[in-house]
């Protein structure tokens, strides 16, 4: 590609747009195919095999050689299987290149070795992969070739969900349904749908592709298991917005490119809080999309990377002592007519309806904070939520001054009668233009934040789907409309129901509200006192999908039946296992075979350094202090390391799910964290020269 190019005339260039689909597809077929993604019309056989040659002459257009149905089982990533679109040869010996209906909207791949948390035997190994048109399809070009992908649910053989495409479409659904029934108490006539609109911000580390390989526990684990810090670490703020360094910046452009090809619309990128890291979030879209996108962002990130030299982590957590990276979720709900439920205009005490969706949420983000929490645990995240870096684990949600006023005056007067502006920023400066400010500042610290128009769920990790908030958000806030519209269809005043049922809300979830410091020690005090749970760690997050009033809302809403969430269940707790029985065993390794061999190596040339010196006639007391404290830690390794092996066995033995979960998190992350506290400090002992992989600061700092 030249050098200058102009980004409207690549954007959505390797998709299959609503535009090629108008240019390609007969006027009928077309119109037949609006009207599944619009209205959810099933589609017959005969417009299938229509729109799947056109795909197919489309993407052999593109280069592509094959298809795969892409989709999103339970192992956070997405999954494929290629197929190529020859026909078995004719009787001249040459090829057809076919794409049948049939082959578009269903797969069959053997799913055995998906996790499915029991909701399938390995003997019934059959799983269906299903067009989902909600999203398009696209090209994507790497070495394989072109590869045709077409979004797809994963079922089981009975229906079940098997992925996070599915129960987000049916959340989709929901929230859709109870939105428009609200909207219609507010005598809204001409709205058609209601879409929740997601923009994800992801935030990533870029390191060095050949320091990387040197650290098994990187390659292994994706995070760093052992690491002194650095003499520098993110104490100078002098990285977040920094000057982009020139390999990061031509890193960037490229996956900018990738990612307009395809559709994902890109838009901002800069340097995050830690050194190395980095963010980039695209303009919202659809949630599904949105999900779909993300996918491709973290896949794009991580295949760019390797082109220039470097690898991208996605962990949440890959270096102890700096921040970790997150995702910010930002969500709100958007009619086919352009509306914004959570747009509270210029005077929100006088809008009623949105004051009513906001106090739905409040009351849905109550209820269900267990479920929000859960939303976004992941073995990664236990090293962030409740840190000083990433919102506690508390749940809360941030209003800020302007709706907290009226909050409060619904709380206190029982009606809002007046909005706080947002006034004149004045900087002092005459040559500085004066412009309006927002009517609210803005909260760091607040894991559910409202931003203006939208709420942003900070909370969620940056290896992680986002399918799963949304999942979770959709149905929640489904829930909380659903109530309210029970309430106020039957109401013979609307007027007054509205505004008793807004005070209402108001007053009983006013806890789940906190402005305040969320990093801060008081707000843990404070929101005991309050009664929020204050959920540490994954492994006591996951009960929270079976409760009684999940399990009956999940169900209700039609989102998961109880089956669904107990397989899920199982799978978080087996994923968390085999996470952390994977990084004990790293430890294990690093340490056996290279971190002690090290060591001891060095005590070695100091006792050599000790015996030559000694002969020489000269004083050898810091260099004999030097191999005793080696000598002690080496000794302290020894032991740790012992207890470790002792106990990621005995976890071996325990029954799968809960239990070996529990066993892994009460005690083999504590044995691991008492291995790596002496190891830390013998690198900083050790001759760097000896050391056997790159330190943090090779790592954080040389990319
Ligand atoms: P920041 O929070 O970092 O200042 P923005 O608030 O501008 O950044 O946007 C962050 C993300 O939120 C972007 O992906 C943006 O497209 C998305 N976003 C903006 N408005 C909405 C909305 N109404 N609903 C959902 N997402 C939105
Ligand atoms: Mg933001």
């Amino acid at each position: 590609m030249s050098e200058y190019f102009n980004v409207a005339d690549i954007f959505g260039e390797d998709v299959f747009t609503d535009k090629v689909m108008q240019e390609r597809l007969p006027k009928k077929v077309y119109r037949a195919l609006r009207k599944t993604i619009e209205e959810g019309k099933e589609l017959d056989l005969a417009t299938a095999d229509v729109i799947a040659a056109a795909m197919k002459d489309w993407a052999i257009e593109k280069g592509a050689t094959h298809y795969t149905h892409w989709f999103q089982p339970l192992t956070g990533v997405t999954a494929e299987k290629h197929d190529s679109f020859i026909t078995a040869p004719r009787e001249d010996g040459t090829i057809l290149m076919e794409f049948s209906g049939k082959e578009l909207i269903k797969g069959e791949p053997d799913a055995s070795s998906f996790p499915s948390g029991g909701l399938r035997a390995t003997f019934e190994a059959r799983g269906y992969t299903a067009w989902d048109c909600t999203s398009p399809a696209f090209v994507r070009h790497d070495a394989a070739g072109a590869t045709l992908c077409i979004p797809t649910a994963f079922c089981s053989y009975t229906g079940e969900a098997l992925d996070q495409k599915t129960p987000l479409l049916r959340s989709m659904e929901a929230i859709n349904k109870e939105s428009l029934r609200l909207l219609k108490l507010f005598g809204n006539t001409t709205s058609k749908k209601v879409t929740p609109s997601v923009g994800p911000e992801q935030e990533y580390f870029l390191v060095d592709a050949e320091k990387f390989l040197k650290r098994k526990d990187l390659i292994f684990t994706g995070r760093t298991l052992f690491g002194a810090m650095p003499p520098k670490g993110q104490e100078l703020d002098d990285h977040y917005f920094g000057t982009i360094r020139q390999r990061i910046a031509s890193f960037m452009k490229d996956v900018n490119v990738e990612l307009w090809k395809l559709g994902v619309s890109a838009k901002t990128q800069h340097n995050e809080v830690a050194p190395a890291q980095h963010e980039l979030a695209p303009i919202y879209a659809e949630a599904n999309v949105a999900v779909d996108h993300n996918q491709i962002v973290m896949q794009t990130l991580k295949r760019v990377a390797c082109q220039h030299g470097m690898k991208c982590l996605l962990h949440e957590k890959p270096f102890a002592g700096v921040n970790g990276s997150g995702k910010h979720n930002n969500w709100s709900l958007t009619t086919d007519d352009g509306i914004n439920l959570l747009d509270p205009g210029k005077t929100p005490h006088e809008n009623v309806q949105f004051l009513l969706v906001l106090t739905c949420i409040l009351k849905a983000v109550d209820e269900h904070a267990d479920l929000l929490r859960e939303s976004a645990a992941d073995p990664g995240n236990d090293h962030r939520l409740g840190a000083n870096e990433a919102p506690p684990a508390i749940i809360s949600v941030f209003l800020g001054e302007q709706l907290q006023d009226v909050m409060a005056q619904l709380i206190s007067v029982g009606e809002a009668t007046h909005s706080l502006k947002g006034g004149v920023l004045e900087t002092g400066v005459k040559t500085l233009p004066d412009f309006t400010k927002d009517a609210t500042d803005r909260n760091r610290t607040s894991p559910f934040a409202f931003t203006g128009n939208k709420f942003e769920f900070r909370m969620v990790g940056s290896r992680d789907s986002i399918g799963s908030p949304n999942i979770v958000l959709n149905t929640i806030v489904a829930e909380a409309f659903s109530d309210a519209c029970d309430i106020l269809e039957k109401a013979d005043d609307f007027d007054m129901a509205v505004h008793d049922l807004i005070k209402q809300y108001a007053n009983e979830h006013q806890r789940i509200v906190f402005d305040g410091n969320g990093y801060s020690d008081e707000w843990v005090a404070e929101a005991e006192r309050r009664g929020l749970p204050n959920i540490k760690s994954m492994v006591d997050a996951i009960p929270a999908l079976v409760t009684d009033k999940a399990v009956a809302m999940f169900d209700k809403y039609g989102v998961f039946t109880k089956a669904e969430l107990e397989s899920r269940v199982e799978v978080k707790y087996e994923n968390y296992s085999k996470a952390l029985n994977i990084e004990a065993r790293t430890m294990i390794d690093m340490a056996s075979k290279q971190i002690i061999p090290a060591v001891i190596k060095y005590t070695r040339s100091l006792a050599e350094t000790i015996n030559a010196v000694v002969k020489a006639g000269a004083e050898a007391s810091v260099q004999v202090e030097l191999l005793n404290e080696t000598s002690a830690l080496l000794s302290d390794t020894k032991v740790a390391l012992a207890k470790l092996i002792d106990v990621t066995e005995e976890a071996a033995g325990k029954a799968e799910g809960e239990e070996q979960a529990r066993f892994f998190h009460d005690v083999v992350t504590v044995a691991m964290s008492e291995l790596r506290a002496p190891v830390d400090k013998l690198e900083m002992i050790v001759d760097k020269e000896m050391w056997p992989m790159p330190s943090y600061g090779d790592l954080l700092f040389e990319v």
